[in-house]
């Protein structure tokens, strides 16, 4: 996450703080203002509560459970956030999320790895790793002499022993071409702060803005936290490329500091002082020389807030998408054993719980998960099976090549390829983005 200071200068922060959550494909950015529409959001909670009495569990002949992580948390440890293990173990048990994998920023005065936050508390599992060169890194060692390294030093110091690295950010680095990556991000709640420009001229008037946000938040803070999601298109493009030279697992990104938030406080003199989300002061407003925001401190009085908008506490971050792994049970060797082997899949849990979603390869009657790599034979059989019905698409080497409607798809293969599934729902006639898997690779048969 980037430093935003100097942009909170005038009440166009709160505009600054919609593109910070703003997600990879937010180019659309009119179809996200449409979306902050009271009576939108009212529906769209309508729907979401729909679904959930439509869901039907999926029976799923498979030894795993699925567990719900978050990759890409920040906690106190990174300068950008206050978060403490407490509060964001607590919003974890709140929305089912049973791993978290921190990613805090390294520092001179701490070693992520070993002054890390690990092990099983309060039934969470947390992992300690960093966010630095562009990469999630998850050693098993610490690799603090190697901070700084060029990025695939980096990535070859992390890998020994179960190490884990992930591209990150894809949007910056989409020309990187490393060696030993465990995988990808394919979705990034907070990445791409290029929008911001085409946002401000969309949004001309930042007094509505702050209106209309402010009674939309309290109502529907999951939804107005929604609003900026896209299907991540170019992420996507770049993930199926990667996959195409080996095995790579896309996992998604919360990215989550609990950090984004406007808090605005009369002072004595009668100015406005507006604190960010960390408690910090960024602005201080002349309403004399701001009229606009004048009707927004009728009837108050020094010490009085005028708004307080929370933007990103964990239980929105960390509900909003996951990555679902599919393992025996929970302990961090099985969580990086079903990484490594692409047993996962990413989910938007706010639109629907997924549990249960499958998508297997059936071959000589056995059937194989997410992440399996087999050679072609005649007779095989995509499943993929969610709890709620929706529209199944299949991915062949980044195209899509079959479409099913319902609560399965059934596709049988015909040619070699890397083949993932996504599920799309319609939610108030517009389609989301709800469930993207892993691949399944199945490659060329071996020549005789
Ligand atoms: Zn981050």
């Amino acid at each position: 996450m980037r430093n935003h200071s100097s942009l909170l200068r005038t009440c166009w922060v709160i505009v600054a703080t919609l593109c910070l959550l703003a997600d990879s494909n937010c180019s659309i950015a009119a179809d996200a203002l449409d979306r902050l529409d009271l009576d939108k959001l009212r529906q769209l909670k309508v729907a979401v509560e729909t679904l959930k009495t439509d869901r039907q569990p999926v029976t799923r002949t498979s030894e795993f459970t699925d567990y719900r992580a978050c990759l890409h948390v920040h906690s106190f440890l990174s300068h950008d956030s206050n978060g403490t293990v407490e509060e964001i173990v607590k919003a974890a048990k709140e929305v089912g999320v049973r791993v978290l994998m921190f990613t805090n920023h390294p520092a001179v005065d701490y070693d992520f790895f070993t002054d890390g936050h690990r092990g099983l508390v309060d039934g969470v599992l947390l992992i300690p790793g960093a966010e630095t060169t562009g990469l999630l890194s998850f050693p098993t060692a610490s690799v603090k002499d190697k901070l700084g390294s060029e990025p695939q030093a980096f990535v070859d110091a992390v890998q020994p022993n179960g190490g884990m690295s992930f591209l990150c950010h894809l949007e910056e680095r989409m020309d990187w071409e490393l060696t030993g990556l465990t995988g990808s991000e394919i979705y990034n709640t907070h990445a791409d702060f290029k929008d911001e420009a085409r946002f401000i001229r969309v949004l001309r008037d930042p007094l509505a803005l702050m209106l209309k946000l402010g009674p939309a938040l309290r109502e529907y803070p999951q939804g107005v936290f929604a609003a900026l999601q896209n299907y991540p298109a170019d992420y996507l493009k770049k993930w199926d490329a990667m996959c195409a030279i080996k095995p790579h697992t896309g996992v998604s990104a919360n990215d989550a500091h609990h950090n984004q938030g406007l808090k605005a406080t009369i002072e004595e003199d009668g100015n406005l002082r507006i604190d960010d989300g960390l408690g910090e002061k960024v602005a201080l407003i002349d309403p004399e020389k701001l009229p606009l925001i004048k009707p927004l401190l009728l009837g108050k009085k020094a010490g009085d807030v005028v708004f307080d908008l929370d933007l990103d506490p964990y239980a929105r971050s960390l509900h909003h998408v996951s990555t679902h792994l599919l393992m025996k049970d929970l302990t961090e060797a099985n969580v990086r054993e079903a990484l490594q082997n692409g047993r996962a899949y990413v989910a938007f849990d706010w639109i629907a719980d997924p549990t249960g979603f499958l998508f297997q390869l059936e071959t000589d009657g056995n059937n194989y998960e997410m992440g399996s790599e087999l050679p072609f034979i005649s007779g095989m059989t995509l499943h993929a099976a969610a709890p709620l019905p929706g529209s199944f698409r299949l991915i062949r080497n980044g195209v899509e090549v079959a479409r099913d409607l319902g609560r399965s798809g059934e596709f049988p293969v015909q040619e070699p390829g890397i083949y993932r599934v996504e599920i799309w729902l319609n939610l108030e006639g517009e389609p989301r983005i709800w469930i993207l898997s892993n691949p399944i690779y199945i490659r060329e048969p071996e020549s005789k």
